[in-house]
């Protein structure tokens, strides 16, 4: 389903300029260093690598390999439907995922964020269109400390490519919560409550799509999709860069 990554090309936008920089330093792979084809940000060797999370349950993302396509809900979802209606995770994280996404979210690798936006477009470019994207926000003390919101980093290029509506401050964070990592799944869930607020005066359209990097528990997208509910969305769905199986 996805198209190759591997033609995000760069020629078009940098001409002469890129022309002269790829003779003065050739192309190395984004996630491994080796050498890449001219015009490309990845080796052939990663760009076969790439883990497409398909198949996967319509619900949660969460990758179910050997399930007919399209796959049926997971169990879990089957039990107790989550407030997502839909999820879709481009990858699987997994190798080369776990080199590229750090890179781009913790050290503002562009050619990495530009990469796994384009793989997201190309993922979702044949999906219902929603009215909206709207990206999952940080705690402003986070992006204070931070200074780069990754969630919006690749909302915004994918909302231009697919030619989609941004809300972006549609969505407020209203309390700190602790480092997510740091907590277990019912822990999560707690710090979690209540942690999102809808910008006052905003008129949310009917069916929105939040756009995160990374899925894990999905305890952070379900708070904001409650969230979205609440404040009379009928449809809310998430499109993640990589879901953690
Ligand atoms: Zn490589
Ligand atoms: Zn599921």
């Amino acid at each position: 389903m996805p198209g190759p990554v591997n033609r995000i090309e760069r020629a078009a936008v940098d001409g002469w300029w890129h022309g002269l920089g790829a003779r003065l330093c050739p192309p190395r792979c984004l996630a491994c260093g080796e050498a890449a084809p001219p015009g490309t940000d990845l080796c052939p060797a990663c760009t076969a690598a790439l883990p497409w999370n398909v198949p996967a349950c319509p619900r949660c993302a969460v990758p179910l390999p050997g399930a007919s396509s399209p796959a049926p809900s997971c169990g879990a979802c089957q039990r107790r439907p989550p407030p997502l209606d839909a999820t879709h995770a481009a990858f699987a994280y997994r190798t080369p995922l776990d080199r590229l996404l750090p890179r781009f979210k913790f050290h503002r690798d562009l050619a990495a964020g530009r990469l796994l936006a384009d793989a997201m477009a190309s993922c979702f470019v044949a999906l219902p269109r929603p009215d909206a994207l709207l990206p999952v926000p940080l705690h402003p003390g986070r992006l204070r400390r931070r200074g780069y919101d990754q969630a919006l980093e690749l909302a915004r290029p994918l909302a231009r490519t697919l030619r989609l509506p941004l809300l972006d401050g549609a969505l407020v964070r209203t309390r700190a919560t602790a480092p997510q990592s740091e907590l277990d799944a019912a822990s999560r869930r707690r710090n979690l409550r209540e942690a999102f607020t809808v910008r006052d005066g905003t008129r949310l359209p009917a069916h929105v799509v939040l756009v995160d990097d990374v899925m894990t528990t999905g305890a952070t997208l379900h708070a904001a999709a409650v969230t979205l509910r609440r404040a009379g969305v009928t449809r809310v769905e998430a499109w993640v860069c990589a879901r953690v199986p």
